[in-house]
């Protein structure tokens, strides 16, 4: 299938850079750029829900194909938390969640953690099409490197042996949730 121009229903910054390096067979607009101010809740709950959600009410509102991201970290000793409420955890932006995320975790020698993405594709003529993809790792004790965003600095990765703080955009975008998410996706298409 050809599509040549797909919004991206995010109003993260980081993520649609991100996606953009990644889905590289279309070109890629930003919602705010294709015209889309509104709010969007996130009422859904899991990510396959909340991306949905998502796109479909961006590509509803602008008749545009559009492609949303759901995405969070699940730590198992915190049964998966924060999940779904990654970017809301601590209500005080991302340096406040990884501050709550080093309070909560701290002592603790079991920090399994795992990144989660699902990304949903609406056409305007209905068809729905989904991806989903994870990468593995712990919880470090404290934050190596500034790269990234969200709680990158925190997450030491098994495939690169090294925080994603400490990786470059090539790095993460090789192993990353979110880059299997959209390849998933893309066999799905
Ligand atoms: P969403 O916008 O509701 O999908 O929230 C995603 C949140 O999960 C972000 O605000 C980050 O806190 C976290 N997150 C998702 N993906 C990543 C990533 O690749 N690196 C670091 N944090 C991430």
């Amino acid at each position: 299938m050809e599509i040549f121009e797909i919004v991206v229903a995010s109003g993260n910054k980081h993520k649609i850079e991100e996606i953009k390096s990644i889905f590289t067979q279309a070109k890629l607009i930003s919602m705010t750029d294709a015209g889309f101010t509104g709010e969007i809740e996130e009422t859904g709950k899991t990510f396959k829900e909340n991306a949905y959600i998502k796109a479909k009410t961006v590509c509803d509102a602008l008749n545009l194909p559009a492609l949303a991201d759901d995405s969070g970290l699940c730590v198992d000793v915190l049964g998966g938390a924060p999940g779904i409420y990654s970017a809301r955890f601590s209500g005080e932006g991302d340096a406040g969640n990884r501050a709550l995320l080093l309070k909560r975790m701290e002592g603790l020698d079991e920090r399994r953690a795992h990144f989660e993405c699902a990304v949903c594709l609406c056409l305007p003529d209905g068809k729905t099409y989904f991806g989903v993809g994870r990468t593995f790792g712990k919880i470090l004790e404290k934050e190596e490197g500034a790269n990234g965003f969200g709680y990158d600095s925190l997450f030491y990765s098994d495939d690169l042996e090294k925080s994603f703080g400490l990786a470059d955009e090539k790095e993460k975008n090789s192993v990353s949730h979110r880059y299997r998410a959209l390849e998933d996706l893309r066999s799905n298409l």
